[in-house]
């Protein structure tokens, strides 16, 4: 299916903002594939599809998944709003034609990171945190620049402030958030990377 089909149904299938958000995170996944030499189009449409099944009820969220085999994590099963991003993956492959797997799995990982993510991976995470349309964050603006200077840097900013986040506010967190921080944490040298 072109990309612009993709629009006209995705757009019939989420609220405007969400939609809005969804035209956010493609064009700013396509700059980023600019800059770290990713092919244009995937990540084009990984940023438009990623939350495409957002709005499936969350009982139906567990039942679609259940159907297809898909494992759910007992931490998703409390909180099936997290399966959107498995789901939004299934919807691309099913209603959207998407075959390729890097896009597939940049959509599937883009709520929690995981370990040893693909470049394209890494823009879906970020891009979906910084697109313009987004409530501007703690540290928001220096967390735009690094996804622009250095993927990895802007990656652990931003799941550092999410862990924090939670944790300060005592809520529970995805075990693979942690996973994701810990595994980038410990696989980047910062005091290298100078920024
Ligand atoms: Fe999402
Ligand atoms: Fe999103």
């Amino acid at each position: 299916m072109e990309r612009i089909k993709m629009r006209e149904k995705l757009q019939e299938k989420l609220p405007t903002k969400r939609y809005e958000h969804s035209l956010g995170v493609e064009y700013t996944a396509g700059t980023m594939a600019f800059i770290y030499g990713v092919d244009l189009e995937k990540s084009l449409i990984a940023g438009l599809l990623h939350d495409c099944a957002k709005y499936v009820p969350n009982d139906k969220k567990i039942a679609k998944c259940k159907k297809r085999g898909i494992p759910i994590t007992d931490y998703e099963l409390k909180n099936p709003e997290l399966l959107h991003a498995k789901l939004s993956a299934v919807y691309a492959k099913e209603k959207y034609g998407v075959e390729d797997e890097e896009i597939l799995s940049a959509i599937r990982s883009h709520t929690t990171g995981k370990p040893a993510m693909s470049t394209l991976d890494k823009i879906i995470y970020i891009a979906d945190y910084i697109e313009p349309n987004r409530n501007i964050l703690p540290d928001m603006e220096q967390i735009r620049k690094e996804a622009y200077k250095d993927l990895d840097v802007c990656l652990i900013h931003i799941l550092r402030n999410c862990v924090n986040y939670l944790q300060k506010k005592g809520s529970t967190m995805d075990p693979v958030t942690m996973e994701t921080y810990n595994y980038y944490k410990n696989h980047t040298c910062l005091e290298e990377k100078n920024i």
